[in-house]
């Protein structure tokens, strides 16, 4: 997936400043952050959004949220919170087409969210 930001990202095509990587995922902090901590997990997969997901991805999600908690225990956020969020498709903003989770903390957030 030439095409794709977070595919270049992974094969190193592209420059991010990394925070977490193992086989099967890599978080990176976000370029537009929209909070003090803001974490993007993907998985090394290309998998265009949610509704892309299948039973075969269950393990591969589960790992995205526990890197999200791994790295909130190490960045000291885990107590005071923080928020995870998937975005997809059009209603939601989604605007990279490669499933990611969202890391956000050190902020309150509004709820809902807009
Ligand atoms: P979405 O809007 O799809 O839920 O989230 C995409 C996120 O990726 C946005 O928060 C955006 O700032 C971030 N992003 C887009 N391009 C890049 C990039 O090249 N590098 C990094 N680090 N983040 C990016
Ligand atoms: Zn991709």
């Amino acid at each position: 997936m030439e095409s794709c930001i977070f595919c270049r990202i992974v094969s190193g095509d592209m420059a991010s400043d990394k925070v977490y990587e193992d086989e099967e995922i890599l978080a990176f902090n976000d370029i537009n952050p929209k909070a003090p901590t803001h974490i993007v997990v993907i998985p090394k997969m290309h998998i265009a959004t949610l509704n892309e997901l299948e039973e075969g991805h269950a393990a591969l999600v589960g790992k995205l949220f526990l890197a999200a908690r791994r790295m909130a225990e190490e960045q000291g956020f885990a107590e005071a919170g923080y928020r995870t969020v998937i975005n997809c498709n059009r209603l939601a903003g989604q605007s990279v087409f490669h499933i990611h989770l969202h890391v956000l903390a050190g902020r309150l957030m509004g709820w809902p969210p807009g």
